[in-house]
């Protein structure tokens, strides 16, 4: 096996990453080595690569970027016995403690003791990863491998859907970034009557009605409020799929739901946000859900029988690929915002 394999590697404290030679890690005792086929970029990565607060305050670097992927184990670590050699996987990226309260009572998505693959472990824009076993996912091998490294942000979609139980619901999605997009067919996967997308960007927009949404709507152009009236007889929407992370996008959703409507809010805000609880909520009885990565591992049975069974299209989303070597091309269009999921091919 090779001794050393190139890596897109965060090594200083300011804007941009580097290819660099490095040695291939070795997998510690419950780990697993994988030869990374796929990788996709998240916006966290971008968060990385533009070295933002949010950064600065997680990430130690040296560190290999990248979380999202899909490959095949090529060797493992001491003790690993539910993983082989030759297995084609995934990988879920939050890394449970396994004893915390959280773990023990089956929410380890939101373990107190939370590490983050590609955040504050080294990541997946190389040619191998190591990857703890807890987290292998076994893909099926019907789910084309050009999906596979996907499921782990479709995870983050599904859990805010399934969020809102939308079958033969209006709903509304604000924002239309990766999140939002694969949020939308999701959404009809689970029989959403009408699905109302609200984004400023026109690319994501068209993207959006090419996925599947039913209408669509500029926010900062368009009278979303006439829009969603129309749309559901003047009753509102049942259910907000929050997806932009943007203060003006939370309080717009949040005043088009009806009266005991829940919204589940994915997209994360830079700073405090200002919402006025007493009319928009309290007053309206109101469900608010908040949503971090993904149910383990509800969510990735969810993925794989939704992709398998082609109850969802992603290949839209998918709108670009680059080699690794190219990840700054992936980077300044996640800046543009003129992509929908970006994948690197080492
Ligand atoms: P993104 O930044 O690509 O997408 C956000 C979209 O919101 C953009 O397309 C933007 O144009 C749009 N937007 C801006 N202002 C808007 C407005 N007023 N109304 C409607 N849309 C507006 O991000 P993404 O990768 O699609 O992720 C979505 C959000 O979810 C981000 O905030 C991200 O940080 C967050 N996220 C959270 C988790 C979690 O575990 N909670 C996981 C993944 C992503
Ligand atoms: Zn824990």
């Amino acid at each position: 096996m090779d001794s050393t394999m190139k890596a897109v590697v965060k090594s200083r404290p300011e804007f941009g990453a580097e290819l660099q030679e490095v040695p291939v890690p070795d997998p510690a005792p419950g780990q697993v080595l994988v030869k990374i086929q796929q990788t996709s970029i998240c916006g966290s990565d971008y968060h990385i690569y533009k070295w933002n607060k949010w950064a600065e305050n997680n990430v130690e670097i040296p560190q290999i970027m990248g979380h999202e992927m899909a490959g095949e184990v090529v060797a493992l670590g001491c003790g690993v016995s539910s993983v082989s050699a030759g297995d084609f996987v995934s990988a879920e990226t939050h890394i449970p403690c396994g004893h915390c309260y959280q773990c023990k009572t089956g929410l380890q998505h939101i373990c107190v003791n939370m590490k983050i693959l590609g955040v504050h472990t080294d990541g997946v824009f190389a040619d191998y990863a190591v990857i703890e076993e807890v987290d292998v996912w076994k893909n099926d091998p019907a789910i084309p491998a050009k999906f596979a490294s996907i499921q782990e942000p479709l995870g983050n979609a599904i859990d805010t859907i399934r969020a809102g139980e939308v079958a033969a619901k209006n709903i509304l999605i604000t924002g239309a970034g990766p999140a939002g997009l694969l949020s939308i067919p999701v959404a009809k996967a689970f029989g959403a009557a009408n699905i109302i997308v609200s984004e400023p960007n026109d690319y994501r927009r068209e993207l959006a009605e090419e996925v599947g949404a039913d209408f669509v709507v500029n926010p900062l152009e368009d009278d979303l409020e006439a829009i969603v009236e129309e749309v559901t007889d003047g009753t509102g929407v049942d259910f907000v799929a929050e997806m932009s992370g943007v203060e003006a996008a939370i309080n717009q959703g949040l005043r088009q739901i009806t009266p005991g409507g829940t919204i589940a809010l994915l997209g994360v805000p830079d700073d405090p946000v200002r919402l006025n609880l007493t009319d928009d909520l309290i007053f309206k009885g109101i469900n608010m859900i908040g949503v971090t990565g993904r149910e383990m591992f509800q969510t990735w049975y969810i993925a794989r029988r939704l992709l398998k069974e082609k109850k969802i299209d992603i290949a839209p989303i998918i709108t670009h690929e680059f080699p690794l070597e190219d990840f700054a091309k992936g980077m300044e269009l996640m800046q543009s915002g003129n992509c929908g999921k970006i994948v690197l091919n080492p």
